[in-house]
């Protein structure tokens, strides 16, 4: 017997129904499973007790002299190594230490202190329009609260977030792409941005190790659980990490 058109509409229906009822259950064990790869509470716990005691006072690796030149350094440091931002600044800062200072500099000479470092035009116009309006708005002085570094010219959430936690001691967490990827592989976050990354730790950091929780996970990043091949052999939360691919020992 041929089917009617309602016959054929009810199948269909029927049929997307079944699909939703499967695909609930499958949705549930994904979430299930993402759960389960992320650490427990005692295991976050256990990681920042062992980073504190292999470095019970790391420090961020950019050279500055106060909170203006370290806001300086942080932006001229954007998608540039802290290595090759100290090289330039160590000859900058002992000329231009103050907003007032680098005003009087100005951006050509600037331009040819940092033009080492990439994106350095910029940056360099970036560095003289923060200054301009530390000068207008803020006395001169760094403010330490989140809106008004961000309403700074070239300064976004990471960099406020460096700048509010080394100059101001704030449990902040800047989120940079070597914390990123470490809070992933560890199995501290799932989130698929760096700000989702950055709640999620805010999150799990028990409030003892939150002040220098983003130095331990960058310096972590940047020299053992390294982008290409990390070096699992010899980190010290090998056990407790979640990373399926781990490197073995050479
Ligand atoms: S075990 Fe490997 S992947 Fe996991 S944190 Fe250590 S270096 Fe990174």
């Amino acid at each position: 017997m041929s089917k009617t058109s309602s016959d054929v509409r009810h199948t269909s229906i029927g049929s997307s129904a079944s699909k939703r009822k499967t695909a609930k259950p499958a949705a549930k064990v994904a979430k299930k499973a993402r759960k389960s790869a992320l650490l427990s509470e005692a295991e976050i716990r256990e990681v920042f007790r062992r980073f504190h005691a292999a470095n019970p006072e790391p420090k961020g690796e950019l050279e500055h002299i106060n909170p203006y030149t370290l806001l300086v350094a942080v932006v001229l440091s954007a998608q540039a190594t802290d290595a090759g931002v100290n090289k330039a600044t160590r000859a900058l800062f002992k000329v231009a230490d103050t907003p007032e200072k680098m005003l009087k500099l100005g951006e050509e000479k600037l331009r040819d202190h940092v033009k080492t470092i990439g994106l350095y035009r910029a940056k360099a116009k970036n560095v003289i329009g923060l200054s301009q309006r530390l000068i207008e708005d803020y006395d001169g002085v760094v403010p330490s609260d989140r809106d008004a570094l961000e309403s700074l010219p070239g300064v976004g959430r990471k960099t406020a977030n460096v700048v509010m936690n080394i100059a101001f001691h704030q449990p902040t967490m800047a989120v940079d792409t070597h914390v990123f990827r470490v809070a992933n592989r560890v199995g501290l976050s799932r989130g698929q941005t760096p700000l989702a990354v950055e709640e999620d730790l805010m999150h799990v950091v028990p409030k003892e190790y939150a002040m220098h929780a983003h130095h331990w996970l960058i310096l972590h990043g940047r020299y053992v659980c390294k982008a290409r091949k990390p070096e699992c052999w010899r980190c010290l939360i090998n056990d407790i990490c979640r990373y399926p691919d781990k490197t073995p020992a050479p």
